[in-house]
């Protein structure tokens, strides 16, 4: 009964085109991956899909400190933070953390997740309580929108951006508590939140500004420190969470605010209480991303970044104004995620697919990922690519461009 009803969901899918799909990498995070599709034979791959920005992932030095980490502490960490799990590597990590995210806010104290998705439940589960109100930008990631779900806060979606479709919400509501929540790079779309102005509006309005800097952390503003250090940003209003798993190369999470914000996570998130602490190892290493970020060699790396997406929007801007027939729009984005949308379904996972037979792995997003009629190919930079990377991807747009171009009526 069970399994009937589950392949009757699972046919539908498969209806609408939406079965995913789970590959293989054989070889380490890089921008060229050895890959196995379903059926498929493992095939070398030009990757524009990982969230490893600074290509640190396989980073010698990175790799290096994980095993230090393992020798030093051994694979795991044997219970919840509250019970034994939480170690001397789990209080240097939180301890530099704070240190790093205290310009943006004063007197900051950071708590380490296990992944960025279990520190948004936990944020807003505990903070947005009976009293709270929680108002979320409408394109704000999955684990936001989850958190918000195990809330007792009512939630008010506004416009994506719209800070005064915010104003109006904020100064319509009567909560005793004020949370405002955005991510600040948006996933699929690579645009900015205008942080000064939503924190602006967070002291105008006595509210707070919970900011998910997953795609900024590493990677915006000096040394990487983040979205909030690119706005130039100092408030207690200030909560952030920033994942490690993306431009920090490793895994998990933290949330840096006001330590009464901090020990109330403590006291009462679920996701950090009642689940196995990161391994240690976990830890130590994410102390030597910490340092990588911050070096001139990261630097460097972000210098790259920023040219690579320079020359990719170049190419783009060229191809979009030879098929303007296509239809085809290239979202403004001023970071390493462009996402190019192609608009109907079928047409951009044809796309997607020719880039795969063509040895590139773009992927293709789909409604509900995004508003219906905006499939899009996501395209992420990480700074290991090369400008002949780049220009292989430019090239194989452009061959799928101009046969989709002569297909048309
Ligand atoms: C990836 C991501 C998360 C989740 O982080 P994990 O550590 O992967 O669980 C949360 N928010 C945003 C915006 C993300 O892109």
């Amino acid at each position: 009964m069970l399994l009937d009803h589950l392949n009757h969901k699972l046919q539908a899918i498969a209806a609408q085109d939406l079965t995913r799909v789970l590959r293989v990498a054989e070889s380490a995070t890089a921008p060229t991956q050895t890959v196995r599709g379903a059926g498929d034979s493992a095939r070398e791959m030009l990757m524009f899909c990982s969230n490893d920005y600074l290509g640190l992932a396989a980073h010698p030095q990175l790799a290096e400190a994980f095993v230090g980490g393992v020798r030093r502490y051994g694979a795991g960490s044997g219970a919840s933070p509250l019970i034994s799990g939480h170690g001397l590597a789990h209080e240097q990590l939180e301890q530099a953390l704070a240190e790093w995210m205290a310009p943006q806010i004063p007197q900051a104290q950071a708590l380490f997740f296990c992944s960025g998705y279990m520190a948004n439940m936990a944020v807003l589960s505990v903070l947005g309580d009976a009293e709270a109100e929680i108002f979320s930008d409408e394109l704000n990631h999955a684990s936001i929108i989850d958190g918000a779900r195990l809330a007792k806060a009512p939630v008010q979606r506004y416009a994506h951006c719209d800070v005064a479709a915010l104003q109006a919400l904020l100064a319509a509501s009567t909560a005793k508590i004020k949370l405002i929540v955005t991510d600040a790079v948006f996933s699929m779309d690579g645009d900015m939140a205008p942080l000064d102005q939503l924190l602006a509006l967070a002291e105008a309005h006595d509210a707070w500004l919970i900011v998910d800097d997953a795609h900024g952390f590493g990677v915006l503003g000096p040394q990487g420190r983040g979205t909030p250090a690119l706005f130039g940003l100092c408030s207690e209003r200030l909560i952030v969470m920033g994942t490690l798993g993306k431009a920090a190369g490793v895994a998990g999470a933290f949330v840096a605010a006001h330590p009464t914000i901090t020990q109330s996570l403590l006291q009462a998130g679920r996701t950090y209480i009642f689940t196995t602490a990161p391994p240690p190892a976990m830890a130590h290493a994410l102390l030597t991303s910490l340092q990588l970020m911050a070096s001139e060699e990261g630097e460097q790396r972000r210098a790259n970044l920023k040219r690579l997406q320079v020359q990719l929007r170049k190419g783009i801007a060229h191809l979009l104004a030879d098929y303007p027939q296509l239809g085809w729009q290239l979202v403004p984005s001023d970071t390493q995620v462009q996402a190019l949308i192609i608009g109907e379904n079928a047409a951009t996972m044809r796309l997607a697919a020719r880039l795969d037979a063509a040895g590139l792995r773009v992927p293709g997003i789909r409604p509900p990922t995004v508003p219906k009629g905006t499939a899009r190919l996501r395209i992420t930079l990480c700074a290991t690519h090369t400008e002949a990377d780049i220009q292989r991807l430019l090239q194989a747009l452009n061959e799928a461009a101009a046969e989709l171009a002569s297909e048309l009526p």
